[in-house]
């Protein structure tokens, strides 16, 4: 049930699931569920909740947050009798899964039993599984009251509260519930909340009901600071360059030119070369010796304009840098706010501009509602600006036929 999903390749943590204080046994499921390394949830989770502090995991869908909560529940409450542990979650099928991934740490000589308490089921089986005493139940927050009131279920003695995927248990209206269980716990125990986001909703969720919980985020970053002007300039594909040039002829200071491969760095370098502009470039294939020079060349004003990948332009921290031009849209909303993250440092204002076409319309759309505001329409001096919506699909298919 609980296999795939994740490439570790994706993460980086050093971590190992030893390494952040689980035991023999319970290493012994992960490797058999073909778990091998934490994911950076996990690994950030974990630790502090087997030290018994109140968290809140921040991550997004995908990244394992079921597993940040199950592991140190597991590791603290297969030892012990009772309802010591609870589970909110939003749907019928999540809760499930929590209990199926909790149930592989109860075999053998190891006792963990669950009850899961969802809408849409019988009540006998589930009344069956609360009078075997489970030690965790999985829950959705309508049944679980529905248990509550009749006395099927009693809260007393939950040491262990998870509010999981609470921004989505919020959207779905659950809040006046969510209230009313956590007004039956006890005051003393452990809260652990997750969430793919964090509205004022959750925040006020967990001031109100957590003791001084440890947060660990790690939601992409989507905003971009708020000494940044940005800037999108529509033009037809064929006027890219020409947009370029012209940004890059009406304002003076230090540039820095994003675009998609090397082999388009190369070309860019080249056009700007061509037109008399001091240019740089650092890419995948340049040298450290090459790439140092470019960048501290820019540093010192040798050259006014840097041309560069993504990759190659990590982390980047150069003060001088007054515009950022994507002359190819970012990839991913976090390129865009990553880009834009290498001007405006310290102090410095500075200003990001976005070279795009029809072509990047889906691109541009994801990156705007990624960052949660549309980007200001420019035109740049001498270039006419493509038409949004205006154009006719002939139009679109006479360029698409140009660019094969
Ligand atoms: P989230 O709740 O953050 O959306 P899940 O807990 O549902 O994510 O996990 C997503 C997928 O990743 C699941 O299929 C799960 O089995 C898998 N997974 C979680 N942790 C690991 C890990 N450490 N190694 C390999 N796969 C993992
Ligand atoms: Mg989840």
């Amino acid at each position: 049930m609980f296999t795939g999903g994740i490439k570790q390749s994706e993460f980086e943590t050093q971590d190992t699931f030893e390494s952040l204080g689980l035991s023999e046994p319970i290493l012994n499921v992960l490797a058999e569920v073909g778990f091998e390394k934490p994911t950076p949830i996990q690994a950030g989770v974990i630790p502090i909740a087997l030290a018994g502090r109140d968290v809140v995991g921040l991550a997004q869908t995908g990244s394992g947050k079921t597993a940040a909560f199950v592991l140190p529940m597991a590791e603290k409450l297969y030892r012990g009798d009772g309802l010591r542990g609870l589970i909110l979650c939003p749907t019928r099928e999540l809760a499930l899964q929590a209990e199926s991934f909790l149930q592989s740490f109860g075999t053998g000589d190891r006792r963990l039993r669950t009850a899961c308490l969802i809408g849409g089921v019988k009540y006998p089986p589930q009344l069956e599984a609360l009078r075997n005493g489970p030690d965790i139940i999985v829950a959705t927050p309508g049944r679980l009251l529905d248990h509550v009131e009749r006395r099927t279920a009693r809260l007393e003695s939950v040491e262990v509260l998870v509010l999981d995927e609470a921004d989505h248990m919020l959207d779905l209206g659950f809040l006046p519930q969510i209230n009313r269980i956590l007004d039956r716990l006890p005051k003393e125990r452990q809260t652990m909340m997750f969430s793919a986001t964090m509205p004022s909703s959750i925040s006020r969720l967990a001031q109100l009901y957590m003791k001084d919980p440890e947060t660990v985020d790690l939601r992409p970053e989507t905003r971009v600071a708020d000494g940044i002007e940005q800037r999108l300039y529509l033009v037809e594909p064929d006027d890219k360059k020409r947009c370029l040039l012209s940004l890059i002829a009406e304002e003076p200071g230090a540039v820095l030119v994003f675009v998609r491969r090397k082999l388009d760095a190369d070309w860019a370098c080249r056009q700007l070369q061509l037109e008399g502009h001091p240019v740089e470039k650092i890419h995948g294939d340049r040298t450290q010796s090459e790439r140092v020079r470019a960048l501290s060349g820019l540093r010192q004003g040798e050259h006014r304009i840097l041309v560069a990948t993504d990759i190659a332009a990590r982390g980047i921290d150069i003060p001088v840098i007054e515009h950022i031009i994507n002359f190819d849209v970012p990839q991913t909303v976090e390129d865009y706010v990553h880009r834009a993250g290498r001007t405006a440092r310290g102090a410095a204002g500075g200003t990001v501009s976005c070279i795009a076409s029809w072509t990047d319309t889906e691109m541009v759309r994801q990156i705007e509602s990624g960052i949660g505001t549309q980007l200001p329409r420019f035109e740049a001096p001498g270039v006419p600006a493509y038409q949004e919506r205006k154009k006719t699909i002939k139009g679109r298919e006479r360029v698409r036929r140009r660019l094969r």
